[in-house]
């Protein structure tokens, strides 16, 4: 069948034969992310797929499926990040070239709520907003404090559903920040990684996060941990997830993402070798999460089941300078793409947005980039995120494509195995050896 046609009704064939013990071009998954079905099919099977082709297509106008944001005023998503000073100082920190004493005005990030949370700006009544670093927000409590109850009293009285959480490196906790944290729902994030040895090799203080991951359990606001993942934790997330099991059996949400830098991967191949690990040990430590009904995700793994346009959806990131920033990991003059990532300013007067900047970040997109045209993975990854992308070069981009590919493939059999069970099959293996065997197609 001509794949010029499959591609344009974005339809894409991945070879799946060495997953089934065959030649990889004996089998394919023909896969239709928007319309959300997919199939495996041999070369037999193939021929016969413009029989099954309405049954992949969407009807009417696909864009409709996707998320996308055409203005700032749109924008659902908020990031705010009170300081660039940070009591921890994290070998792979993504913000450490920008430490400075600039923090947030109380003045600003009023007039940045007051824009965010306006009935008049936008008709979806469902926001987010996270304060998290740059630095160590914590370190920001009276001001952070005011703007968590500020956002939830301007929530309340406009009618907004609004998501809040708080990202922190676990060093400060007490009983004051707690009692606001559950007066206005917010939902702690802790950064840890994990084990004891390797949270000190990195982040150290490991006695001090599990003191303040203690007391949120202990007080029922039970947090998720966000954990770095790094050539030295690669092979141990199953251990990182038992540990977590059985030190912390309250928390059920643990999120287990790959480091971005340049400095622990000396080539491409070893960033490469990282991921393969990373797949592998990643896939045993869900797995397990969910035999007890927790469980273990990573920001690719999520977007499988999302249809993006962009690979991180766009977003107000509130710097402590007061400027608008698209991604809250470029938040400092000091760091690189600081000028290319910036798009506005907040001051006592109110918000300034350069829309027609915007217009050009925002459209950093999918569509950006060749690659992206015919890859299989391009409404879950929609061309990346804008950190590694911004930091590595071509060689290792094409390593970190080779990952997220391989995450979608791999959630994707994942699924096509659970079905095939749920059938009263072995597994997908079976499942296509009896359809050999018995001649049918697909
Ligand atoms: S705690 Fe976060 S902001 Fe602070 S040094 Fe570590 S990674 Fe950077
Ligand atoms: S995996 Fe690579 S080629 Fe595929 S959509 Fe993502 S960035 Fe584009
Ligand atoms: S672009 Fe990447 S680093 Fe920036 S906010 Fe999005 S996911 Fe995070």
């Amino acid at each position: 069948m001509n794949t010029e046609i499959l591609y344009r009704n974005n339809i894409f064939l991945i070879p799946i034969g060495s997953y089934l013990e065959a030649a990889d071009e004996a089998y394919c998954l023909v896969y239709s992310p928007l319309a959300g079905k997919m199939l495996v099919a041999d070369k037999e099977g193939l021929e016969e797929l413009p029989d099954v082709l309405p049954e992949l297509v969407v009807d009417g106008d696909a864009s409709r499926l996707l998320s996308k944001v055409n203005a700032a005023g749109d924008l659902q998503k908020m990031s705010v990040l009170p300081n660039h000073a940070c009591n921890f100082s994290c070998s792979y920190c993504y913000s450490a070239k920008g430490r400075s004493n600039v923090s947030l005005s109380q003045e600003t990030l009023d007039k940045a709520l007051e824009y965010f949370i306006n009935p008049q700006r936008l008709s979806e009544r469902h926001l987010s907003l996270s304060f998290i670093g740059g630095g160590e927000p914590l370190l920001s409590w009276p001001l952070v404090e005011h703007g968590i109850r500020y956002a939830h009293a301007l929530a309340l009285r406009h009618g907004f559903n609004l998501l809040m959480t708080l990202t922190t490196n676990g060093s400060i906790m007490n009983d004051g920040i707690i009692r606001c944290l559950k007066d206005c729902q917010v939902l702690p994030n802790i950064s840890f990684d994990i084990i004891e040895e390797v949270q000190n090799k990195y982040r150290k203080h490991f006695n001090q996060v599990c003191n303040t991951i203690d007391k949120l359990c202990g007080s029922g606001l039970v947090p998720v941990v966000n954990a770095t993942i790094t050539p030295d934790t690669v092979e141990r997330m199953t251990e990182m997830f038992q540990f977590m099991d059985t030190r912390f059996p309250k928390i059920t949400d643990m999120v287990f993402e790959p480091v971005v830098s340049n400095e622990l991967f000396a080539t491409s191949g070893e960033l490469g070798l990282f991921y393969d690990k990373y797949l592998e040990h990643f896939f045993a430590a869900r797995n397990m999460a969910q035999m007890v009904g927790k469980n273990v995700t990573c920001r690719i793994f999520k977007n499988v089941d999302s249809l993006l346009t962009r690979g991180c959806p766009s977003k107000l990131t509130l710097t402590p300078q007061g400027d608008l920033s698209i991604c809250y990991c470029i938040s400092s003059p000091q760091e690189k793409m600081y000028a290319q990532r910036v798009y506005g300013k907040v001051d006592a007067k109110g918000v300034e947005i350069d829309e027609e900047k915007f217009q050009r970040i925002n459209g950093i997109n999918v569509y950006s980039f060749a690659k992206c045209e015919k890859c299989f993975a391009k409404w879950h990854c929609a061309g990346g995120c804008m950190c590694p992308n911004d930091l590595y070069d071509e060689e290792y981009l094409d390593e970190v494509c080779r990952f997220t590919k391989g995450m979608i493939l791999q959630t994707l059999l994942q699924r096509l195995e659970e079905r095939c069970k749920a059938e009263g099959a072995g597994g997908l293996r079976e499942y296509c050896h009896f359809l050999k065997q018995n001649n049918l197609k697909s």
